[in-house]
């Protein structure tokens, strides 16, 4: 029997849990040092997690203004893929994916890792034809994409509404079966427990207020429980990116938006992969406890609500039941809101900034936690080597001036990015 037996449960009943040894330590903020990593999501305990697992660098500190995966990481649909047309895009989701498919072992954490398929649906012949592209792209690059009839469909989504006059008429999908879902926030926790045990701290409710500059260098952190020196100051603080790096006295071209899901009271398996329209931009899956999540678009003005406008989750809500019209007779249970970074292509920015010691992780719109362990990997290896790893060159803060967008349709935050 492990610690955790039903005898130690049952005692946790009467006694608060107090034997539970906590996950990982509350240490108090040293003076200095090597990194200082701002945020505590799963990209900054991922980064944090392999720079000291894979590079020896455990003198680092990951400074979170609340509780860790109290942000996106917490709040977002739990979508994982690497169902992308852009080479650039596609190795980083690739490498991602992969790391993914090994995620429990490495962290010997149960991340839920659910490869139940991600499913685009096409409303046109001209959806159908962009969808074989993105396949014919996608195999190119060795990652796996299905390109599905109606009469294939009906087999593994059976309540998709495939009547000819449904307001939104369905003439096929293509499908990643790699893809599917992960569990949120055990992605947060396990990549937290390894990195304390790595010997990073992990310092909650410890906010960043300023970035200390010694002429173009940033050389420390100013933070509510003091000020904190670093050699290498990386931000990974998703929607509030562009908040912090105006501490460092940097202009991101980026815009942050509130995005929001919901999900209904739990039901028996009824929805088999994720349902994703590109098109109407809604998207439908069965969370493990089996209530059904909708998302869509983001609000699409600026704000820093962790709450959205109703018109906007009604709207995603009205296309995801034209979609499965069944589900209109269950009961939402809650909704909530993340504030994303939207980037004006649609794609992260991960990289050195122009200010010396200074590194950036973000912009990653609505579409970063399925890059949780690839971003970690790949900014960790940046991080240590003083350089961007070469996957990740594409998605240079420099890309703005030099007129290199990163933009796949489909993925970008305008609506006529589709
Ligand atoms: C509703 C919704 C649905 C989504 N669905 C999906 C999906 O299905 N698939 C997908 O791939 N992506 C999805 N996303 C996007 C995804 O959640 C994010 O891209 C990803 O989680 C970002 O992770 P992060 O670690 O960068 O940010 P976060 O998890 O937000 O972490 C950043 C942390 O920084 C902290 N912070 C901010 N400012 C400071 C400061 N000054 N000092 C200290 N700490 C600070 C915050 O408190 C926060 O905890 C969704 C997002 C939302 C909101």
């Amino acid at each position: 029997m492990g610690r955790y037996s039903a005898l130690s449960l049952l005692r946790g009943a009467f006694n608060g849990q107090s034997h539970w040894r906590p996950a990982w330590r509350h240490p108090d903020p040293k003076p200095a040092y090597d990194v200082v990593i701002i945020g505590g999501g799963g990209h900054g305990l991922a980064t944090a997690y392999y720079l000291a697992t894979r590079h020896g660098i455990r003198n680092v500190a990951v400074l979170e203004k609340g509780y860790i995966g109290g942000g996106n990481t917490g709040r977002n649909t739990t979508i994982v893929r690497s169902n992308y047309r852009q080479e650039p895009l596609s190795r980083m989701y690739e490498t991602s994916l992969k790391l993914w498919q090994t995620l429990s072992d490495e962290l010997n954490y149960n991340v839920m890792f659910s490869p139940r398929g991600a499913l685009f649906l096409g409303h046109s012949d001209a959806d159908m034809i962009r969808l074989a592209e993105k396949g014919d792209a996608m195999r190119n690059q060795g990652i796996d994409a299905e390109l599905l009839s109606v009469d294939q469909l009906r087999k593994i989504e059976p309540l998709l509404d495939f009547s000819r006059d449904a307001r939104f008429p369905i003439e096929g999908g293509m499908i990643q079966w790699r893809g599917g879902t992960a569990r949120h926030d055990a992605v947060a926790w396990g990549f937290a427990r390894g990195a304390d045990a790595a010997g990073v701290n992990i310092i909650q409710r410890c906010e960043v207020t300023g970035i200390v500059r010694e002429g173009n260098r940033a050389v420390a952190v100013e933070t509510t429980r003091g000020r904190i020196a670093a050699g290498t100051i990386a931000i990974c603080v998703a929607g509030h990116s562009g908040h912090v790096a105006a501490m460092a006295g940097l202009k991101l071209p980026v815009e942050s938006q509130t995005l929001q899901a919901m999900v209904t009271e739990g039901v028996k398996p009824m929805v088999q992969t994720v349902v994703m329209s590109q098109s109407l931009h809604c998207y439908i899956n069965q969370s493990d406890k089996g209530g059904i999540v909708f998302g869509g678009d983001p609000d699409n003005w600026p704000s820093y609500a962790q709450r959205g406008q109703p018109m906007t989750l009604e709207g995603a809500v009205a296309q995801g039941l034209a979609l499965m019209p069944s589900l209109s007779r269950l009961r939402m249970l809650r909704c909530w809101a993340g504030v994303t970074d939207m980037s004006f292509d649609g794609a992260p920015i991960i990289g050195p900034t122009p200010v010396d010691g200074l590194w950036l992780n973000g912009g990653w719109c609505y579409g970063g936690f399925k890059a949780t362990p690839g971003s970690g990997w790949l900014f960790a290896d940046s991080l240590a080597h003083g350089r961007p790893h070469e996957i990740v060159e594409p998605f240079s803060l420099h890309r703005f001036e030099r007129g290199a967008p990163v933009d796949e349709n489909g993925v970008g935050p305008m609506p006529n990015h589709r």
